[in-house]
């Protein structure tokens, strides 16, 4: 029989948190830095600060939906700027653990783990 699955995938997340550049890395394997450098630095910390706060926002709205067949996962993306971290892994895995997800530092940049986490969550999918 058809062993494909199909699945609807929705990438949440604040402006500017790199959600089209994940998918372009995964489906052709391209980077484009587009103007980071004109945004000023102070929107951009902000904005690394809040967008973590934002998805646990998001987490708790869909979890209230209660589909059991949804699976999540949590990117913790732009991992290749080391000096503007404004999350610990260690925070952001504890966070995942504790509500049910999984968690990837990820970078679009640099390709680290982005095919692994769209193949994690191909592999989380329920097989009916
Ligand atoms: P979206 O609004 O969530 O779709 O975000 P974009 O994919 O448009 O990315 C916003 C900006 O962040 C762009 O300038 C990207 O080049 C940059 N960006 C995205 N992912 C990364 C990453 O992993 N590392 C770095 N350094 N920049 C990234």
């Amino acid at each position: 029989g058809n062993k494909n699955i199909n699945a609807k995938l929705v990438l949440l997340g604040d402006v500017g948190a790199g959600k089209s550049s994940l998918v372009l890395r995964f489906v052709k394997g391209q980077f484009i830095e587009f103007q980071e450098s004109t945004i000023g630095a102070a929107f951009f910390s902000q904005t690394l600060a809040a967008s973590f706060e934002r998805a646990k926002k998001w987490v708790q709205e869909l979890q209230s939906q209660g589909n059991p067949n949804m699976v999540m996962a949590l990117a913790g993306n732009k991992a290749d700027l080391l000096e503007a971290r404004k999350v610990e892994a260690e925070e952001a895995q504890t966070y995942a653990q504790e509500n049910g997800l999984f968690f990837m530092e990820t970078s679009a940049k640099t390709a680290t783990n982005v095919n692994d986490i769209f193949y994690e969550i191909a592999k989380r999918l329920p097989r009916v």
